[in-house]
């Protein structure tokens, strides 16, 4: 299975890494490149000039493993984090001996959780004046609770959604004795395309609003991956608060020109099961929707649907010897069939995401052919899926 050099696993993370040989009793797996997270981070801050950055690492660190994700920027100096959820949060907690680290959760949380996320050190986004007010009454006398307050600017999901109500909910938090202030952001919904309108807009309301109630800029964090990317001097970025662009693909879609040259992080790799011959009319999976025109060597790779590698990527291209090939026939939930060009050893190595010699295959590549975004793709590959991570 070749070796793997691992991270090294500090004492104060409960956290270990797959081992390859032992763990993975089925030849398909995910191999993740800590290095090239750490060196997307480091990156983008250096071009947007920010000096401090919130790693989004929701849904597992959109499909890395938000643990091994989130200790490995730990490793670089970051000690902000955002999740979409409480158990997300939690796990992030357990995983590490201190909380030597804040944990945002930039959803809608339930406020009958407050005390909960109190005692973990959870910092929720406040949303509205009624969810606050809520929040103080469910809290104990003695516990503090840190919020982000969530300012709409546009995006129609959640926040203050005027200079009335900034100024409403800051003076809330400021008065109370178990609110504590510790950001202020808003989320872009146009920072990835061309609707440079749009974007202008909201962060003329983020300034107007926010800026008039007085609230100190360096509580503030507006950029998320695309306004770090293209929009990073229109703001202030002393803080970021990204996610895609750690994981190395561009956010845009349909794509902008990349103005960095992030490190991809993921590869998706299978081995060939059975290697066999098609004889002329002899046809592949269900519906029978592949049939060989001539005798021809296919092999079958333990991976499908259930798996994350969607029912619609038929006919999508896998690299096999540093030359591309492709899938033929229905996927299938557990299998899929490749063509080949001549006979393989059962047990060759096949790429499904990723570079082999000359080609490669990236996220993005595989979303296009999917017709969605790399979001929806690495979010949907499955726990029976192992990451590997060197
Ligand atoms: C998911 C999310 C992000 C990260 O977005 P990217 O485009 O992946 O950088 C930032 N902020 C909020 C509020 C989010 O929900």
């Amino acid at each position: 299975m070749g070796s793997y050099e691992f991270n090294v696993v500090s004492e104060t993370w409960g956290f270990e890494m797959i081992e390859h040989e032992t763990e993975v009793t089925r030849p398909t797996w995910i191999e993740i490149d800590l290095k090239a997270i750490q060196y997307n981070a480091k990156l983008i801050m250096e071009h947007a000039g920010a000096t401090r950055l919130i790693a989004v690492v929701k849904a597992d660190a959109y499909g890395h493993g938000a643990v091994a994700v989130t200790q490995a920027l730990y490793d670089i100096g970051i000690r902000d984090f955002a999740v979409a959820t409480i158990s997300e949060a939690l796990t992030l907690r357990q995983a590490r001996v201190h909380d030597d680290f804040n944990i945002l959760l930039l959803g809608v949380q339930d406020v009958s959780q407050v005390k909960l996320m109190a005692e973990n050190r959870l910092m929720p986004a406040a949303g509205t004046l009624d969810w606050m007010k809520q929040a103080v009454v469910s809290l104990p006398d003695n516990q503090i609770l840190d919020v982000h307050l969530a300012v709409d600017t546009g995006m129609g999901r959640m926040g203050a959604n005027s200079q009335a109500d900034v100024a409403a909910m800051y003076a809330f938090i400021q008065e109370s004795r178990k609110l504590r202030l510790n950001g202020v952001f808003t989320h872009f919904a146009t920072a990835d395309d061309d609707n440079e309108a749009y974007y202008r807009q909201q962060v003329t309301k983020f300034y107007q609003w926010v800026g008039g109630a007085g609230i100190p800029k360096n509580y503030w964090h507006l950029a998320n991956s695309g306004s770090a990317l293209w929009h990073h001097d229109e703001i202030d970025t002393h803080t970021i608060r990204v996610g895609s662009v750690l994981y190395g693909f561009n956010p845009g879609s349909p794509a902008l020109d990349m103005p960095i040259k992030l490190k991809n992080v993921l590869s998706l790799k299978s081995r060939m099961g059975a290697v066999h011959q098609l004889q002329a009319g002899e046809s592949v999976s269900y519906g029978a929707t592949y049939t060989a025109e001539q005798a021809q060597w296919v092999a079958t790779l333990p991976i499908g649907y259930a798996d994350g590698y969607l029912r619609r990527m038929g006919g999508m291209k896998v690299l096999v010897a540093g030359k591309a090939t492709q899938v033929i026939g229905r996927i299938t939930m557990d299998q899929i069939v490749i063509a080949l060009d001549k006979k393989y050893p059962i047990g060759t190595e096949v790429t499904l995401i990723g570079r082999d010699g000359d080609e490669e295959i990236t996220v993005e590549n595989f979303a296009n052919y999917a017709e969605t975004i790399p979001h929806e793709i690495l979010t949907s590959f499955g726990v029976r899926l192992p990451r590997i991570y060197h």
